[in-house]
């Protein structure tokens, strides 16, 4: 699939966390940072390729997901994001974002899956340390999402 090449931030090796996202300019804060890409596959596909290890799948739909390719896979998760996602996938500033900072998602803000969990250690003070899906978020964070237009079009349609 033929896109634009993201010029608004680089993959870096060697943080705490593997390779991250890192902002290579001055990101206003609502600025579209990149549209996710990668290859879309139903529920069930996702099932039987991945069980239940979806980290590196970005849920677009009640029943479409994105294995994701480069270097869209290499945005980390934080309990404290500085970016949020919207429509089917496109990532967006939730603050102004400096250049040399790690671009980061709330992946449960982005899933509807009771059955994945990941642990987290992304070291912000209230870092769930236990993440879930969309339902599993605290409602007023979920109240923030939702405030902020970071919600994907699906979770709108499901909980709104
Ligand atoms: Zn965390």
């Amino acid at each position: 699939m033929k896109h634009f090449i993201p010029l608004k931030f680089k993959v870096v090796d060697g943080t705490a966390l593997g390779r991250a996202c890192i902002a290579t300019q001055n990101i206003v804060e609502g600025e579209i940072i990149c549209k996710m890409h990668g290859v879309e596959i139903t529920y069930k596909q996702f099932s039987e390729k991945f069980g239940n290890n979806c980290d590196d799948l970005l849920q677009i739909d009640t029943e479409t997901y994105i294995e994701l390719s480069e270097p869209y896979i290499f945005f980390n998760h934080s309990c404290a994001p500085n970016a949020g996602m919207r429509n089917r996938g496109v990532l967006f500033a939730l603050r102004a974002i400096n250049p040399g900072e790690e671009i980061t998602v709330d992946y449960s803000s982005t899933a509807d899956d009771l059955n994945w969990q990941m642990s987290c250690k992304c070291g912000s003070p209230n870092c769930r340390k236990l993440i879930g899906d969309f339902q599993s978020l605290p409602h007023e964070m979920q109240e923030f999402y939702r405030e902020k237009g970071a919600l994907m079009d699906y979770l709108l349609k499901m909980y709104y």
